[in-house]
């Protein structure tokens, strides 16, 4: 039995275990696939107080090393469901069970899908929802990526730097993202915008060689990358929930259920970011730590 069971090691996850570890509670933090979440499949970021600019794998290196300092090694497994009534939480991984007193949803978010002809066909063979994992997979070729906000806008960029050509597809005429990255992508030679324009099929034999664009026909292109906006990993918490599927929560991190908190993106937060996310990890340590100090 645990005091505390963490779910995930992105930004909130990692934060709220080193704070608990100061806290001097018995943790235990659970990734299924690597530290540092979504952060660590960025190309650049340098809106993190204290690093002008730093990339996404060398962020979640510091990450696993601060985590190490603190004794803390996240356990590899998939949590596929929850029991959270009660004063015993239960936690079922793919690999083992775990029991704790208090639980930290601290699960993050995914990419949304085009839905699609070909997507599900072509995913791992040009089909992509990170351009910085697979983008060097396409250098000098001629590439897609499907979005409108600073996701898609930073994507295009990172990969106008490594391919022959980028298009830039969004459904709407103007960029929901910040204005100067909009700028910056629109300064780029080689990134060409397609406008109120969206993906309708994306083709090719054993690898994607064309996507089809509303009023533009046929476009040969080697990936398409899909940056279109994400869903919360909230399915497997019976909680209150958002329309949008955020686990809502108070401004302590507190959800609908007693010793449950949530932080980051998986929850209803305004800003999803690397700091907001951090913050909220250091908020529902602090929930957490007082909740069972009142026990
Ligand atoms: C391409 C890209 C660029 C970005 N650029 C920036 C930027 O420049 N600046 C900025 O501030 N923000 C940026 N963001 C946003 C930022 O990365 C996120 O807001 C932040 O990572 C959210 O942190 P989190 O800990 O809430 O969730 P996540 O980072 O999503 O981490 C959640 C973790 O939980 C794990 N997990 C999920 N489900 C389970 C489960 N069932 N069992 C076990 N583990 C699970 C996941 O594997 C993951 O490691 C970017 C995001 C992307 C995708």
């Amino acid at each position: 039995m645990k005091d505390v069971i963490i779910i995930g090691s992105g930004p909130a996850g990692a934060l709220c275990a080193i704070y608990l570890k100061r806290y001097g509670l018995d943790i235990e933090l659970i990734e299924k696939s690597f530290v540092g979440g979504q952060a660590a499949v960025t190309s650049e970021i340098e809106n993190y107080l204290g690093f002008p600019v730093i990339d996404g794998a060398e962020f979640s290196f510091n990450i696993s090393k601060q985590l190490k300092k603190m004794e803390t090694k996240p356990i590899k497994d998939d949590i596929v469901s929850v029991e959270l009534l009660g004063d015993v939480k239960k936690i079922i991984g793919k690999k083992n069970e775990y029991f704790s007193k208090a639980v930290v949803i601290a699960t993050g978010a995914r990419r949304r899908k085009l839905g699609v002809k070909g997507e599900e066909e072509f995913f791992g063979r040009g089909v992509s929802y990170c351009a910085t994992c697979d983008g060097n997979f396409y250098r000098n070729k001629v590439v897609a990526v499907a979005g409108g906000g600073n996701t898609a806008l930073e994507e295009a960029l990172f990969l106008s730097g490594i391919c022959q050509k980028v298009y830039l597809i969004h459904r709407r005429e103007d960029f929901r993202g910040y204005l100067w990255l909009s700028e910056k992508v629109r300064e780029k030679e080689n990134i060409e915008l397609l406008l109120s324009s969206e993906i309708t099929e994306i083709k090719g034999d054993d690898r994607v060689s064309k996507i089809v664009v509303s009023g533009k026909g046929e476009i040969d292109v080697s990936a398409v990358f899909v940056a279109i906006g994400t869903i919360p990993n909230s399915e497997i918490f019976d909680l209150e929930k958002t329309s949008n599927g955020e686990i809502i929560t108070d401004n302590k991190m507190s959800c609908s259920e007693k010793g449950v908190f949530a932080c980051g993106d998986v929850r209803n937060t305004v800003m999803k970011q690397i700091i907001t996310a951090a913050a909220d990890g250091a908020i529902a340590a602090e929930s957490a730590m007082k909740y069972l100090m009142e026990k």
